[in-house]
């Protein structure tokens, strides 16, 4: 069993995405196990992305992140990292495969929509930087 952080960002749930991103891990068997909303200081958002921290779209990228409200979820199930980075598509939409979310529904780069952990290391961070223990379902 895996688990890994997802994200609805600023830009889906402000063009009214969130129901069409669950259905979408709902049908593909991405169990959600915790979810809340939120809204992200601009330090939380810092925080989130340290990983990136040298990259040139670090400040534009927490920018967007801390813009507004966002839906976290922790995804449950075998090998749910690899499927649900799958089910999200490429970074740039403009390579994503079809049926995915961000050709789907993202316009940018950058504004594309939803967020996945990449490896279990980065998931356990991920997951306990928005939830405790008793926050996730058993
Ligand atoms: P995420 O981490 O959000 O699930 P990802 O793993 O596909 O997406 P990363 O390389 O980790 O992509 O980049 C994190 C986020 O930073 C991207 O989702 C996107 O919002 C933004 N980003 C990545 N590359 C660029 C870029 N070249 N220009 C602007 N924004 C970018
Ligand atoms: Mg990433």
């Amino acid at each position: 069993m895996e688990r890994t952080l997802s994200i609805i960002k600023p830009d889906g749930v402000h063009r009214g995405l969130i129901g069409e991103v669950v259905n979408m891990l709902e049908q593909n068997d991405l169990n959600i196990v915790a979810m809340k909303m939120l809204y992200m200081t601009k330090p939380q958002a810092e925080g989130f992305y340290a990983v990136h921290r040298e990259r040139p779209f670090f400040e534009s990228l927490t920018d967007f992140m801390s813009s507004g409200p966002v839906v976290v979820m922790v995804l449950e199930g075998e090998n749910v990292i690899a499927r649900y980075r799958d089910l999200m598509g490429a970074t740039n939409y403009k390579e994503a495969a079809d049926g995915t979310i961000r050709q789907k529904f993202a316009t940018d780069i950058e504004k594309n929509v939803v967020h996945g952990s990449d490896a279990p290391e980065t998931a356990s961070f991920e997951i306990s930087y928005f939830f405790n223990r008793f926050e996730i379902i058993r």
